[in-house]
Order: structure tokens, then sequence, then C-alpha cells
């Protein structure tokens, strides 16, 4: 069983409505923490883009996450308990998205360094 910090697998999904976020969400957050929050239908959810949500941070180097805004992270996120039979299943189902998302993360990490090195150095 992985460390949280070592996983981020249930930070992924597809889905626009993945984590809801309700209104003792919202009391809870700063601007930076709702800047990662949409609404649609008239319900606040986190964004997820490219396959996580964007309030996941990745090192690939390191192979570590870290969610952005764990002080503040909806109820949703609290309640999956690490090690329960939920966090296993999603463990299980998204660890080929976690990797897949760290790869990308590497890759666009390494185009944006390769963006800002200055010509004949
Ligand atoms: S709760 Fe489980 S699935 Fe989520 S980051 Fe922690 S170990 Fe991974
Ligand atoms: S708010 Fe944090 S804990 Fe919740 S899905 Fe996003 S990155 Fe993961």
């Amino acid at each position: 069983m992985p460390e949280c910090t070592d996983c981020g697998a249930c930070c992924f999904n597809e889905h626009y409505a993945y984590v809801r976020v309700f209104a003792v969400d919202v009391e809870r957050m700063d601007g930076r923490a709702l800047a990662f929050t949409h609404v649609v239908d008239g319900q606040r959810y986190m964004r997820f883009e490219n396959g996580r949500c964007m309030a996941l941070g990745l090192d690939p180097q390191a192979g570590r996450v870290a969610c952005t805004i764990h002080p503040q992270r909806p109820d949703v996120c609290r309640w999956l308990e690490r090690g329960s039979g939920e966090c296993r299943s999603q463990i299980a189902a998204k660890w080929p998205t976690r990797e897949a998302g760290m790869a990308a993360e590497a890759a666009r990490a390494a185009t944006a360094a390769a963006c800002s090195t200055p010509r004949g150095s």
C-alpha cells in the first residue's frame, strides 16, 4: 500500500463531475483553491483536465504527487480512507492512468525546459 504522496490514483478521472464541491467546501476554500473548481449546471466541482484533478501536483522525477490545496480539499476527498476497499479499488483501476499522467507531465516539463533554453547555449 503506497503512501498517498506516492500514489494519487484517486485524483485521476476523466469525468467533469467526479469530485463535487459543496457549500461547506467553498467556505473553507480561498481564491486559489476555488480557481481549481468550476460550476456546471448550477453544481460546483473540482476541475479535471488531462485525466486528473487540476489541483494535483505531479513530480515525475521523484514519482510523487501532492494535493496543492490539501488543507482546503473538498469533503469528498477526505471521505476516501487510505487502505480502504475503495482506495485499493482506485489503485487497481487507475494505476496505469496515473503512470501515463506522470509520463505526460515529464514530457511536458522536458519540452518547457527545452523551450526556455537560450539558443546557442
Ligand atoms: S487514498 Fe488510496 S488511492 Fe487515494 S492517494 Fe491515498 S493510497 Fe492512493
Ligand atoms: S482536491 Fe486534492 S485530493 Fe481532491 S481530487 Fe483534487 S488533488 Fe485529489
